[in-house]
């Protein structure tokens, strides 16, 4: 048995795939992000979506772009940071989309001594300030010279820097990305995408869009809002929501959309050794955990060197059909976790799985839900089902 693994279940990101279409099959193009290793999936990930519907991929880097096209040779990847000029040959046996940052980006690239045409995409900054074009006057311009060259504008797109769940931000980017592009014809433009997953499920489609684009959702991850549930506490939440909706006349926020996507990601270990500690003994480093009855600890094979977050007190692992808290610090292999006279040597422990979800091993490790996954992919051997 593997000290630690992760389990892919191929089925579920072909299924997420096809559900997400299904359920908003008003789409051009599906692009699916699968920056970070396929957000810690591997790139095995690719063909599965590919299979599920998804039409076009997405990667942060060269070396992401290799490893996808080792699975998939043929379908459509856009590179959305901007290529460094001396790789465009590399861009080129990789059969790349380009994503242009800004005007010297794309002088650099028109101005290459290369006979290939490639597919552009302008990225626009509406708002999050950090890679894009955020002058009308160079995006038409950048269109005029696109026009002019060998190559060709299949694209526009922006992310978003929030969600826009009542806040102002998401309508203002909107606003900023069609002012924009004011001086071009969007029409035009073969691909014009905006979202991320969050996006598309908390708000009604984006009128200029004809393409959407999301990484955790393929995964499994719904990711758009949900109710607060009763209690007068989350009754205010709810009226200061709808204050906010008049005030800045936000669009409209969907709640607890219905759309079956199940995570393909499962996270597990064996024991290696199970331990009496008596009452008054501590546990860890830092002797941060003090036994206040006699204890039966369970030592696991995993620790921040397999992507746990080191500042970790409250989590838990399920092992048979109980949970379990972890105790004491983490260390950088390994961290205990207390147990009870059922659990047997033998027993294998989830960390990531049906009881234990994303949302709840990130509350417990302290990291983000797309940080939690690519740390624990990256650093753990993966088994595809
Ligand atoms: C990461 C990323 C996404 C996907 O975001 P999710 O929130 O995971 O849906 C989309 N677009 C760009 C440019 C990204 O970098």
């Amino acid at each position: 048995m593997l000290d630690s693994y992760v389990q892919i279940d191929l089925t579920k990101l072909k299924n997420n795939a096809s559900a997400i279409i299904k359920k908003y099959p008003e789409y051009k193009n599906y692009i699916a992000v699968v920056k970070g290793d396929a957000y810690g999936h591997g790139m095995s990930a690719v063909k599965a979506l590919y299979d599920g519907g998804i039409n076009y991929f997405a990667v942060s880097s060269l070396e992401e772009a290799r490893a996808l096209r080792e699975i998939c040779s043929d379908v459509p990847v856009l590179y959305l940071e901007p290529v460094s000029v001396d790789r465009l040959e590399e861009a080129k046996e990789l059969d790349l989309t380009l994503g242009i940052c800004d005007m010297t980006h794309l002088k650099s690239v028109l101005g290459a001594k290369t006979e290939h045409s490639f597919n552009l995409h302008l990225q626009v900054d509406a708002g999050f300030n950090r890679l894009g074009f955020n002058d009308k006057e160079e995006i038409s311009l950048a269109q005029k010279m696109i026009k002019e060259s060998q190559h060709q504008l299949q694209g526009i797109y922006q992310h978003f820097a929030t969600a826009g769940i009542f806040d102002p931000h998401y309508d203002n980017q909107i606003r900023r990305f069609k002012e924009l592009t004011s001086l071009i014809d969007l029409s035009e433009i073969p691909m014009v995408h905006l979202g991320s997953g969050v996006a598309l499920l908390a708000h009604p489609k984006i009128d200029v869009a004809n393409t959407t684009r999301m990484g955790l959702l393929v995964y499994g991850y719904n990711v758009g809002p949900q109710s607060y549930g009763g209690g007068i506490k989350n009754k205010i939440r709810e009226m200061r929501d709808k204050y906010y909706q008049k005030k800045y006349n936000l669009t409209q926020t969907i709640k607890d959309v219905e759309i079956e996507l199940s995570p393909a990601m499962e996270y597990k270990c064996r024991i290696l050794q199970l331990k009496r500690v008596k009452a008054g003994e501590f546990v860890g480093y830092n002797a941060s955990y003090k036994a206040e009855s006699d204890i039966t600890l369970a030592v696991l094979p995993v620790g921040y060197n397999n992507g746990i977050g080191h500042a970790n007190f409250s989590r838990c692992v399920q092992i048979g059909e109980k949970l379990y808290p972890v105790v004491g610090e983490i260390g950088m292999n390994m961290c205990a976790v207390k147990v009870d006279e059922s659990v047997k040597i033998t027993d294998e422990v989830t960390l990531l799985g049906k009881k234990i979800t994303l949302g709840m091993f990130c509350r417990g490790a302290n990291l983000g839900l797309a940080e939690a996954l690519v740390s624990i992919g990256k650093n753990n051997e993966r088994i595809y089902i």
